[in-house]
């Protein structure tokens, strides 16, 4: 029987141990033991499938990465340290030198750094398209292409990337289509469906939610997640099984948690959207959003990031910030406490201001995440706050 999203964040569970706890047990164990000789040569030999070192697997872990894999409608996953542990391992286990990837400018950070400092070293360059302009992206592919990447919703510009054409793109041209999930989570959107071979996660975000733990996971066919699963094997970004424990917890109540964080997001980017020192609001769920009908589309609700801008620049950012009195300044996101982002001069800051302006980061360009408190005291706090510019 297949159950709802919900149902399966809750109800994938590993088989019980002899105590039969209702709740998962943490297993903290590095290792596991066996029997024999013969059942040890068949567990090194792949014949029996089993738990032998908690770098390869560990009770924990499959279960998080199941509960992953049914809800984005995969076939395998594999766990990792943290998601950017997911994003390069991905990359390192698919990619010979030579190989080229056709990404969308607008990526995370870090996935950018990889992919300008650290790829190269391998002869591994990666061409961008505007996210905008997604009909610019076969012009950039090259018979050495291998990999189409992007992020939807994209950081921080909530921009919002047409899944089903990026995916009749890579059936085109042969071409594994890696989706980044994270500002969606497996409950609003399931890029599989769309045509993508792979989906990662930094559980890190919502997934946890609540800003405890680091974590990471690719999902995707069962055959390109056998070379990923041997490489991160191998090279040991492992996730810890505590994390991992904590997380397979947190998936049970990522359905319940996201629809709050999106009911109240929409709430606060129709005040932002109303409000006179606002230039403008960016949050796929409203009307004015440019990829509105798209995001109604493949996602089930907008998600739990808005961008803005505040009017002024600069120094009315400033006052912005320093008048914020209860949500955090901090540059995580997808947390129960809602964190306001200053994008320009911390999570961009290594990009160059041309970069930048290619993703649509003004400096008075502001990230809120939307977190679990109650909506009008979130609204109260950006009021006063803008009332001070
Ligand atoms: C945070 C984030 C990552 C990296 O995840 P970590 O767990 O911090 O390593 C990758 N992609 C996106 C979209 C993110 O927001």
């Amino acid at each position: 029987m297949s159950h709802r999203l919900e149902t399966k964040a809750i109800r994938t569970q590993m088989e019980r141990s002899q105590f039969l706890e209702h709740s998962t047990p943490l297993h903290l164990t590095s290792s596991f033991v066996f029997e024999d000789a013969e059942e040890m040569r068949a567990a090194f030999a792949e014949e029996k499938q089993r738990n032998i070192y908690s770098r390869f697997t560990n009770p924990n872990t499959s279960e998080f990465i199941e509960k992953v894999v049914d809800m984005e409608g995969a076939e395998d996953g594999v766990s990792f340290a943290t998601g950017m542990g997911a994003v390069f391992g991905t990359f390192a286990a698919l990619l010979d030198s030579n190989d080229h990837i056709v990404s969308a400018r607008s990526v995370f950070g870090s996935t950018h750094t990889l992919f300008t400092k650290f790829l190269p070293k391998w002869n591994i360059h990666t061409s961008y398209f505007e996210v905008n302009q997604v009909d610019k992206i076969e012009q950039l592919i090259q018979p050495n292409t291998k990999i189409l990447y992007a992020e939807t919703p994209t950081n921080p510009g909530v921009d919002v990337l047409d899944l089903s054409y990026l995916g009749k793109i890579a059936k085109k041209h042969n071409l594994i289509l890696v989706i980044d999930n994270c500002f969606a989570t497996p409950y609003l959107q399931q890029p599989i469906k769309f045509g993508a071979e792979l989906v990662i996660h930094s559980a890190t975000k919502l997934i946890d939610g609540q800003g405890r733990v680091l974590g990471g996971v690719t999902v995707g066919s069962k055959e390109l997640i056998r070379e990923i699963y041997l490489f991160a094997r191998n090279t040991g970004s492992a996730l810890s099984p505590f994390n991992a424990w904590i997380l397979s917890k947190s998936m049970e109540t990522l359905p319940v948690r996201v629809d709050r964080h999106c009911e109240t997001a929409l709430k606060i980017a129709t005040f932002l959207e109303n409000h006179p020192k606002v230039n403008w609001v960016r949050y796929p769920f409203l009307k004015s959003h440019p990829q509105y009908n798209l995001a109604k589309e493949q996602m089930l609700q907008g998600g739990s990031i808005i961008a803005f801008e505040v009017s002024g620049g600069l120094e009315a950012g400033r006052t912005f910030f320093d008048n914020i009195k209860m949500l955090s300044l901090s540059s995580n996101l997808g947390d129960s406490r809602t964190i306001v982002t200053h994008p320009a001069s911390t999570t961009h800051s290594k990009l160059s201001q041309e970069d930048r302006e290619a993703v649509g980061i003004t400096d008075g360009m502001v990230r809120l995440s939307i977190g679990l408190e109650h909506s009008q005291d979130i609204e109260d706090d950006l009021s006063q706050a803008l009332n001070t510019i």
